[in-house]
């Protein structure tokens, strides 16, 4: 009874997603520490009540969702396909939500092999390492490449080392995964989701699937918890969420029952142009690139523009707690409807 009034509880918070990822499967932290199912509960109290946890969950600090995932997956096929890993270091750096598969078996793994491509599924950047392994970093992963003789950063999770003296470090803000497995033995149901549904970006997902996807939901949800809990449409998280539905004028809170046909078709639209804009021009300009640049895409609604008008009607943009995680909009051209 009581673990279930917690999940209730935990439901509507942004740790809520960090339970959905771990149930899937056995994963450890870099302590080794099994986490099972039962004590998945004891991790969200402790990340909840974590000062740093939820000053970083205000800057919006989560790294990787869709625009990231290929970005940086398109990066990582221009430049680093073909390379050779000689040395793997895991976990180098204690961190208590940095989540792994079996980490003693990751040199095993990779060594030796080549960076074959790389792809982004959902929130997921799946690196194809050799034949039939795939590297997987999801949340908060932040993936950078170094140059032969550039200095590496103090903290990071894994390592790998090219036979050339390059490098790719991948360090975890907050929490994040860093699965490296066999393909055949991937079983993560996140990561399945993740390439089972259709990209936002493909053609599977149009006018019907769409709709379908609305009408599998009860009338009471907000637009929020629609949009951006249970991996509906992967990849799609709380951060690009405040452009998308600025762009389609519908407030977060906005009931998905109480959707006109022309805030389904401007959804619709804005999922699709909001997202691929974000890709082309290399991910938002509050996340940063392979190489630790910012993206080109210029944020609406974010830390970033808080407070100053809105270039359409004038009104200033607000910033609200919301379902444990912070949402901008502008009230003059979102109303909320209920
Ligand atoms: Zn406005």
């Amino acid at each position: 009874m009581c673990l279930q009034l917690l999940a209730n509880f935990y439901t509507f918070s942004p740790y809520f997603w960090l339970k959905q990822v771990l149930s899937g499967s056995n994963v450890t932290t870099n302590s080794s520490k099994t986490v099972k199912k039962d004590h998945i509960f004891y991790i969200e109290i402790r990340l909840a009540k974590r000062p740093g946890v939820k000053k970083q969950e205000e800057g919006m600090k989560k790294v990787l969702e869709f625009p990231e995932a290929q970005v940086l997956s398109r990066q990582i096929r221009e430049c680093l396909s073909g390379k050779e890993i000689k040395g793997v270091i895991v976990g180098q750096s204690p961190h208590k939500f940095a989540f792994f598969t079996e980490p003693e078996n990751y040199p095993f793994l990779l060594e030796g092999k080549k960076i074959k491509t790389a792809e982004g599924s959902g929130g997921f950047l799946q690196i194809s390492v050799g034949d039939d392994v795939s590297l997987l970093i999801g949340d908060g992963g932040r993936v950078r490449f170094h140059q032969p003789g550039e200095k590496l950063p103090p903290k990071h999770q894994l390592l790998l080392k090219f036979n050339d003296g390059s490098a790719l470090t991948v360090s975890i803000q907050m929490y994040g995964m860093i699965f490296c497995q066999k393909d055949e033995d991937i079983d993560n149901r996140y990561v399945l989701i993740s390439r089972e549904k259709p990209s936002p970006l493909s053609e599977k997902f149009n006018h019907e699937y769409w709709e379908k996807l609305i009408g599998e939901n009860k009338p009471t949800l907000s637009t929020k918890a629609f949009l951006a809990t249970e991996q509906r449409i992967p990849g799609l998280g709380n951060g690009v969420l405040q452009d998308i539905l600025y762009r389609a004028r519908v407030h977060p809170k906005t009931r998905v029952g109480c959707f006109s046909p022309g805030d389904r078709e401007n959804l619709f639209q804005s999922i699709r142009a909001t997202l691929e804009e974000m890709v082309e021009k290399g991910g938002r300009d509050t996340e940063v690139d392979l190489w630790g640049n910012y993206g080109g895409y210029k944020t609406l609604m974010s830390k970033n523009t808080v407070g100053l008008d809105c270039s359409e009607c004038s009104t200033i943009i607000e910033k609200q707690s919301y379902m444990g995680g912070s949402v901008y909009f502008c009230p003059g051209c979102q109303p909320v409807k209920k």
